[in-house]
């Protein structure tokens, strides 16, 4: 495995210190896990995108464990939500997704990280065009393409 940028141990410390752990890996996309506590990042891009990845999913994170329950509640979507046939699961995700941005940014500032900011916009804004590509699409089915039952159970 390659050498990893500072700013990227700098993050997994953080992380390790929240009380989850990183797995880095050389293919497949970048995940935060909140039941198993685990983000992985894939490591085989640019040192810049990696940077914008790791702290995106830290938003989540963030989100997922804050103190706050008005948070918490925004963030209660996510892959492992239940599907509902419905706009607001959908736009709940897409909310959630550009919150979890503005923390990851956020955290890069706490950490005293310098980012190149073009990168970091340049990932976000893809990412989030995805998802509002995905999110305005019917029908209905979850990030991960699977479909969404007609009758999906209340959450
Ligand atoms: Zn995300």
């Amino acid at each position: 495995m390659r050498k990893l940028d500072p700013r990227i141990e700098r993050i997994a410390e953080w992380v390790t210190g929240k009380g989850f752990s990183v797995r880095f890996r050389t293919a497949g996309g970048n995940l935060f896990f909140l039941n198993q506590r685990q983000i992985v990042i894939n490591i085989r891009r640019s040192t810049n995108h990696i940077l914008a990845m790791f702290l995106h999913e830290c938003g989540h994170l963030i989100g997922a464990t804050s103190a706050s329950r008005r948070t918490l509640r925004r963030f209660r979507y996510g892959w492992g939500s239940t599907p509902t046939p419905d706009s607001i699961w959908r736009m709940g995700i897409l909310s959630e997704e550009m919150e979890a941005w503005h923390l990851g940014h956020e955290l890069a500032g706490k950490l005293k990280i310098e980012l190149d900011e073009p990168s970091f916009e340049r990932a976000k804004s893809r990412c989030l065009e995805s998802y509002v590509r995905w999110a305005s699409k019917k029908p209905l089915h979850t990030p991960a393409g699977l479909p969404i039952k007609k009758r999906s159970r209340k959450w």
